[in-house]
């Protein structure tokens, strides 16, 4: 499990693939899907009303650094509170440009936090007592 998979579930936020047939039929009605059956968009952060928690939807056919910024992206618009149905009422072009902003900086974070996990868990004994001093 990535640092950013680790985010998510610690916070209960549920991550789904796109090609996943099931996830598609039930999220269809959210419009996230063009008529070709793809993703519209990377990826998306939804508040389901019968689901507690809001859910992470991503395309899985994207390399694998840009699905985990995708998703640290998305897990973004979660943390800054851009969900909210008060939050999306009125949304003009400049909020909506900010907003994307918000969450890809928190997005960066996230992964720059999960790339230096990577490179911790790759270290020797050898190179931890050298950072130690
Ligand atoms: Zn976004």
């Amino acid at each position: 499990m990535n640092f950013i998979q680790y985010v998510a579930n610690s916070r209960n936020i549920p991550m789904f693939r796109d090609d996943d047939a099931t996830v598609r039929e039930a999220l269809g009605r959210h419009g996230c899907f063009g008529d070709n059956g793809r993703l519209s968009a990377d990826g998306y952060a939804l508040d389901c009303p019968d689901l507690d928690n809001p859910i992470i939807l991503f395309k899985n056919k994207s390399d694998k650094e840009k699905r985990r910024f995708t998703i640290a992206h998305e897990l973004g618009h979660v943390f800054a509170g851009h969900l909210s149905s008060e939050n999306q009422k009125g949304a003009v072009q400049g909020i909506v440009h900010t907003k994307e902003l918000e969450a890809s900086m928190i997005g960066a974070v996230l992964l720059g936090l999960s790339l230096y996990d990577e490179w911790r868990r790759e270290l020797t004994p050898e190179d931890n007592k050298k950072i130690a001093g």
